[in-house]
């Protein structure tokens, strides 16, 4: 048995911008592989190299994050000038400042006005929407004209067909069992 990590590299972080190592004990790498200054993980860094790509001036754009809780969350909420978080939180009213800080919004039916944000940023959110074509032509509603997107969705067992593990009742319950 051995300490040593999985994997290990060195280079420059997308998140914290430093030169850094990048290591992981464990073979689950979406997860483990952290940049050992800030602790982001791949799909962190994968989001803020894309951010940086295509909006270098990012920091004074109008950004809406939903359901970020992570190093880069909290990056963009300290640097970017115009970012707005949200949170799916059914016990606050839709559209009002919940006290940690964040709006509570559904993806689904937002209540922000038309061409509010130049990007919207989801980290592992669609995954669990009901439904999220309805999501997706919300950002369209809500981003401004040349504004843009950035997803993140994990892959499960790659090219096997998604599967619906729970949908919501007329009355507005889950149901958990059902598989369409
Ligand atoms: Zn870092």
């Amino acid at each position: 048995m051995t300490d040593a990590p999985a994997l290990e590299s060195h280079g420059r972080c997308p998140v914290c911008e430093q030169e850094v190592v990048f290591a992981s004990a464990d073979s689950w790498l979406r997860d483990g592989f952290k940049c050992l200054t800030c602790g982001s993980v791949p799909r962190e860094r994968a989001m803020m190299r894309v951010l940086a790509q295509l909006a270098p001036h990012w920091r004074e754009l109008a950004l809406h994050e939903s359901s970020g809780c992570s190093v880069s969350s909290n990056r963009l909420r300290e640097q970017c000038r115009g970012y707005v978080a949200t949170q799916y939180d059914p016990a606050t009213p839709w559209g009002e400042i919940h006290p940690h800080g964040y709006r509570s919004e559904d993806l689904e039916a937002q209540t922000f006005a038309d061409e509010t944000f130049d990007i919207v940023v989801t980290q592992d959110v669609f995954e669990h929407l009901f439904a999220p074509d309805r999501a997706i032509s919300e950002i369209a509603r809500t981003l401004k004209p040349g504004g843009f997107h950035i997803c993140t969705v994990p892959i499960v067992r790659k090219a096997a067909p998604s599967v619906r593990r729970a949908r919501r009742r007329r009355d507005g319950s889950v149901d958990r069992k059902s598989v369409v």
